[in-house]
């Protein structure tokens, strides 16, 4: 936290010049937090799990629920409940706690949900100088790495274009190529990756009828177990070149970085709706290819400043935003994430996305 203070009202609150700012690290071990082997309670009016802070009637068996007051019965299972004979989630002291959720489902508890694997997207700028586009494929071949071994991980690049490439496909590297031009719908996206409805039904929403987690050919052929697609991925990074297309003197590179996400979160939304996947976007500039563009390619006209945007003297400002904004409630319907990594905060433009 900022201060490791809270406002206490709302006049403090307005009164902080420096804003409230608090950083949660949610899947890193703590020795003091105990991990439970079973699913938690939950209030049944508010689905708040039961904590340390609820009421406990152990007479009548019965908790109430710290945010809503709702009287909750505990399950057979919590019958032994008394004073001297806590759950762990109820000592004073475990005011956070994690639990262990079994991978099978459990019909009797929904709040057993089965396990997908962790999926990643990775989407790599290509718009850089040699010795930058080293460096950042040594960091994706170190983050492939660390990544656990059925984690999915999907893998798009782009410069002048957005290329999607195929892993499942190891034998000889098959790439589909998007324009970075032209706007492109989502339909227009699994059509052309062969994953529209021609080929199978696009899943709105969550997934149903899923088997053994996943069970659409896209994710066979663009999305693979970290531990099947390493090698393939590994060598594709060694032969990807920075982006061929020739830049003019005096201009920026051509990225559509705008085309690129569209690509990547139309392949996340065919193969792995509702499921929280990562898009992990390694961008070296700002997009100045088709959608989302944020400025011109000539150089001799500067990325648009704070006073801009004050003055309104943004000309693709208002565009780009939308198509970021639409962008984003894509990826929320969806449920899933994208992470974006870039060196120069300014000339990548993160205004726009945010
Ligand atoms: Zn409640």
């Amino acid at each position: 936290m900022t201060w490791n203070v809270w406002p206490r009202t709302k006049v403090e609150a307005s009164a902080c010049v420096i804003p409230l700012a608090v950083s949660i690290a949610p899947i890193r071990s703590h020795p003091d937090i105990p991990t439970l082997p079973y699913a938690p309670l939950r209030c049944k009016s508010c689905s708040s799990a039961l904590n340390a802070f609820a009421r406990v009637d152990f007479t009548a068996k019965i908790w109430i629920c710290p945010f809503c007051y709702q009287r909750n019965h505990f399950p057979p299972h919590y019958a032994m409940i008394s004073e001297t004979n806590l759950p762990c989630e109820l000592y004073p002291q475990y005011t956070t706690v994690q639990y262990s959720l079994q991978a099978n489902p459990d019909p009797n508890n929904p709040s057993n949900v089965p396990q997908l694997p962790p999926v990643f997207v990775f989407v790599l700028d290509t718009c850089m100088i040699e010795e930058e586009l080293g460096f950042v494929k040594s960091a994706m071949k170190q983050a492939l790495g660390l990544l656990p071994e059925h984690a999915l991980v999907g893998f798009v690049s782009f410069g002048t274009q957005a290329h999607a490439h195929e892993l499942g496909f190891s034998d000889i590297s098959k790439v589909y190529v998007f324009r970075g031009d032209k706007e492109i719908s989502k339909e227009q996206v699994l059509e052309q990756l062969g994953l529209g409805s021609a080929g199978r039904r696009p899943t709105a929403g969550y997934p149903k009828g899923l088997q053994n987690g996943h069970s659409n050919t896209g994710v066979n052929r663009f999305l693979l177990p970290a531990s099947d697609c390493e090698y393939t991925l590994n060598s594709l990074l060694d032969e990807l070149q920075t982006d061929q297309w020739p830049v003019q003197p005096g201009n920026r590179a051509s990225r559509c970085t705008g085309v690129a996400l569209s690509v990547a979160t139309g392949l996340l939304g065919a193969c792995m709706p509702g499921t929280g996947a990562r898009i992990i976007a390694l961008v070296g500039g700002p997009c100045t290819e088709g959608p989302g563009t944020i400025v011109s390619k000539d150089l001799s006209e500067p990325v648009r400043s704070h006073k801009d945007l004050d003055k309104d003297a943004a000309p693709y400002f208002k565009k780009a935003v939308r198509f970021y904004d639409s962008l984003a409630k894509q990826l929320v319907s969806q449920g899933h994430v994208l992470d974006l990594f870039a060196s120069a905060l300014d000339q990548v433009c993160f205004g726009h996305l945010l």
